[in-house]
C-alpha cells in the first residue's frame, strides 16, 4: 500500500499559519507597530492606503536590524525575542513567535528598509510570496520602514472576505489606538488616504487617554490606582454618567499588551453596579503590571486573550478598587439615593477637590465635635425649647441651637421612662453632653436636614469590612495563633473548596491545613475573638463551598462573613467618646450607608416629615 502522508509545500504551509496570524489589515498594522515598539522606537508612523487594501506601511526609528538579519527575519520561527524556553515564560516584548514577518511575507508584496546606527547604509529588501526578490543597499535614516502591499493577492478567500473600507479602517485604528494607550511615551501618527487620523505627542498615560478620546474626556476620568504583591494596578475609569450603550471603550492592558477579558470586565461592571442605566456600558483603560511569569500570553495565536495565575485575586483586586474609586468621587451605588438622605458630613467630603484623585478622607475629621457644644439644661423651658428647635432652619448645626439639644435629652429621658431600655447618654459622666443618642440599636444624630438614625450593630460591620477589605488589598490580613488549634469536620465538598481557596484565605487570616476530611485550624483573622471565631469559620466555609456566588467575588464574600461574624461581639456605646468614635469611623467608609450585605445603615428624618407630624 502506498503511503499516504505527504507534506504540504511550503508556500501552501506558510499560507495557512499566516492566516492564524494575519485575518485582515489590522492585524498587519498591529504587528508591524508591536515589533516598532520592541525595537524600542520612540517615534513610529502608520501610513494607509484604502483601509490597508492597497497600502500598509510603518516607519519607525528603532535599532534597526543588521544585513544579515533583513533577510532571516523573515524566516517562521525567526524572533531575536526568545533564546531558550526559560525566556518565553518572562517575556517582556511584545512578539516572540517569530511569526508575524514570515505570515506578512507570505500574502503580500513586502519592502523593508533597516539600518542600525552603527551601519553608514541601510538594507532595502522586497519579498513576494515568503520569496526574497531584491536584496539591495540604500539609504534612509536610523530604524526600520515595512511597505506591505496587495494583501492576500495570493489567497482570494481571505481578500473576498474583507468588509468595506469603512469597516477594516476601524479595525486598523482600533489596533493602532490599543498600540498608542499602551505606549503614551512613543510619538505616533496615523494617516489614512493622506488624511491626518491621529498624531499623539508623547507625554503621560492621562494625555494620551485624552488625545485620543478628546478633550471632554478630561474631566470625565476617574483615576484608578493600587498596588499589591501580585498586582500594580493603575489606569482610569469613566464616571458612570458618562458611560455608553456600546462596550467599545473596555481596554485591559497587561504589562502594556492590549488583552480582552470576559471574568475581569465582569469585575468592573460589578464596581459599577447600581450606577449604570440599563444597557449601558463602563469605559475603562486599566494597566496592569503583573510578574511575566505569571501570565501566559500563548493561549491565542493573535494574543488578545491571556491567561493569569492570579486571576481570582486580580478579580477582587480590580472590583474592590474600581468601587473605593468609584466612592472617592462619591458616585458609589450607596450615595447616589436622593441627595437630602446624605448629610452635612459626606456632603463635605463629596466636595473635595474632585480633580485631585488621591483625596484621602481625614481620619480625625469628626464633623459632629466642632458644632453642638451643648449646655447644662434649664429644666423650665424644655418643651419651648423643643419646638423651636425642631422649627428652626439648620437644626443642628449651630452653636446657638445646642441648649435644644440638652432640652431634648431631658424630654427623651422623661417619654421614655416606661420603655425597658431608654440607654442615653448620661449626662454626669460627660459634662459638655453629646448630640448623640443612643436608644437600643440606634443612634439618633442631628443633621443638616434634620435628624438621621444610625444603625450601630451594622455600622459597625460596615466599619469592620471597609477596613478588612482596604488593608487586605495589599497585605494579608493580619491573623492570630489560635492556642489551641481547632480542629473541624469537613464535607468532601467542603475540603475541596478549602484547597482551592487555600490562598486566599490565607491573605484573609486564616491558617490551616485540611487532612482525611478534618481542617486542622491554626490560625484565624485577629478581628475574630472567643465567641466569633467559629461563626467566622463557618460563615466563610458556607460561602466557598456552598453558596452560588461569582468565582471571583469569593473575597468580597469571605471579608464580608468575617466582618458580620466579628461585629456579632456586643458593641460598646456607653460613652460620648465609643459613639463618636463609631460615627467617624463609619463616615470614613467610602460606602456608609449600607451594609457589605445591602442593609440599610442610616436612615433619616427630615425637617418637613417632623413639622407634618405636628400640623
Ligand atoms: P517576533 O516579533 O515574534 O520576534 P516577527 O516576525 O514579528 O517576530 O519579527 C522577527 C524579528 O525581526 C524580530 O524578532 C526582530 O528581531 C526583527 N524585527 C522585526 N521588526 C523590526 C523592527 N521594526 N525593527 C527592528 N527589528 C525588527
Ligand atoms: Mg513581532
Amino acid at each position: 500500500m502506498s503511503n499516504l502522508i505527504q507534506l504540504l509545500p511550503d508556500h501552501i504551509a506558510n499560507q495557512i499559519a499566516a492566516g492564524e496570524v494575519i485575518q485582515r489589515p489590522a492585524s498587519v498594522v498591529k504587528e508591524l507597530m508591536e515589533n516598532a515598539i520592541d525595537a524600542q522606537a520612540t517615534k513610529i508612523e502608520v501610513n494607509i492606503k484604502d483601509a490597508g487594501k492597497s497600502l500598509i506601511q510603518v516607519v519607525d526609528n528603532g535599532c534597526g536590524m543588521s544585513p544579515e538579519d533583513a533577510d532571516i527575519c523573515f524566516a517562521r520561527h525567526a524572533t531575536s525575542k526568545v533564546r531558550k524556553a526559560d525566556d518565553l515564560f518572562a517575556l517582556s516584548t511584545k512578539g516572540f513567535r517569530g511569526e508575524a514577518l514570515a505570515s506578512i511575507a507570505a500574502i503580500a508584496h513586502v519592502q523593508m528598509n533597516t539600518k542600525r546606527e552603527i551601519d553608514s547604509t541601510s538594507v532595502c529588501v522586497e519579498i513576494e510570496g515568503s520569496k526574497i526578490i531584491s536584496k539591495e543597499e540604500a539609504v534612509t535614516p536610523t530604524g526600520t520602514s515595512f511597505q506591505v502591499k496587495n494583501l492576500f493577492y495570493n489567497v482570494p478567500a481571505r481578500r473576498n472576505f474583507l468588509k468595506s473600507d469603512q469597516v477594516e479602517f476601524r479595525h486598523i485604528n482600533d489596533e493602532f489606538e490599543r498600540v498608542a494607550l499602551a505606549h503614551p511615551e512613543v510619538h505616533f501618527t496615523l494617516l489614512h488616504n493622506d488624511k491626518e487620523i491621529h498624531c499623539l505627542t508623547p507625554g503621560v498615560l492621562r494625555k494620551r487617554v485624552v488625545d485620543i478620546m478628546g478633550k471632554k474626556s478630561n474631566d470625565r476620568l476617574i483615576p484608578i490606582e493600587e498596588t499589591s504583591d501580585i498586582v500594580k494596578l493603575t489606569g482610569y475609569a469613566l464616571k458612570p454618567e458618562f458611560s455608553r450603550k456600546t462596550r467599545g471603550e473596555q481596554y485591559f492592558f497587561v504589562n502594556n499588551r492590549f488583552f480582552k477579558s470576559g471574568f475581569f470586565n465582569h469585575a468592573i461592571s460589578k464596581a459599577f453596579e447600581g450606577l449604570l442605566k440599563d444597557r449601558y456600558f463602563p469605559s475603562y483603560f486599566i494597566f496592569l503590571e503583573v510578574d511575566a511569569g505569571k501570565i501566559d500570553v500563548n493561549v491565542h495565536p493573535t494574543k488578545t486573550e491571556i491567561k493569569f495565575e492570579e486571576e481570582k485575586y486580580i478579580y477582587s483586586i480590580l472590583l474592590s478598587s474600581i468601587r473605593q474609586a468609584l466612592g472617592k468621587y462619591n458616585i458609589a451605588p450607596t450615595l447616589d439615593f436622593e441627595r437630602e438622605t446624605s448629610f452635612d458630613i459626606p456632603a463635605t467630603v463629596r466636595t473635595q477637590t474632585p480633580v485631585e484623585p488621591q483625596i484621602q478622607v481625614n481620619p480625625t475629621y469628626n464633623p459632629f465635635t466642632s458644632t453642638n457644644k451643648l449646655t447644662p439644661s434649664e429644666g423650665g423651658r424644655k418643651s419651648d425649647n423643643f419646638s423651636k428647635a425642631i422649627k428652626s432652619e439648620g437644626f443642628g448645626n449651630d452653636t446657638a441651637k445646642s441648649e435644644d439639644w440638652a432640652n431634648f435629652y431631658s424630654i427623651e429621658e422623661e417619654v421614655s421612662t416606661t420603655e425597658s431600655e431608654p440607654k442615653l447618654i448620661p449626662q454626669e459622666s460627660n459634662p459638655t453632653g453629646s448630640q448623640f443618642i443612643v436608644k437600643g440599636n440606634y443612634i439618633l444624630a442631628p443633621s443638616k436636614s434634620g435628624f438621621m438614625v444610625i444603625h450601630a450593630k451594622r455600622a459597625h460591620e460596615q466599619i469592620i469590612y471597609s477596613s478588612m477589605i482596604n488593608s487586605f488589598i495589599s497585605n494579608p490580613i493580619e491573623s492570630q495563633i489560635l492556642l489551641f488549634p481547632l480542629e473541624k469536620e469537613l464535607s468532601k465538598n467542603e475540603c475541596s473548596a478549602w484547597k482551592e481557596n487555600q490562598s486566599m484565605l490565607q491573605q484573609l487570616g486564616f491558617k490551616g491545613t485540611v487532612t482525611k476530611g478534618e481542617l486542622h485550624l491554626e490560625a484565624v483573622p485577629s478581628v475574630l475573638q472567643d465567641e466569633t471565631i467559629q461563626s467566622g469559620l463557618n460563615h466563610v466555609i458556607e460561602a466557598i463551598a456552598h453558596r452560588d456566588i461569582d468565582k471571583g467575588d469569593i473575597a468580597h464574600e469571605l471579608v464580608h462573613s468575617i466582618s458580620r461574624s466579628a461585629s456579632l461581639r456586643r458593641l460598646n456605646l456607653d460613652t460620648k467618646e465609643a459613639i463618636e468614635s463609631l460615627i467617624e469611623r463609619l463616615f470614613q467608609c467610602e460606602n456608609h450607608m449600607f451594609t457589605p450585605g445591602n442593609k440599610k445603615i442610616i436612615d433619616t428624618l427630615n425637617m418637613d416629615v417632623i413639622e407634618q407630624k405636628f400640623t
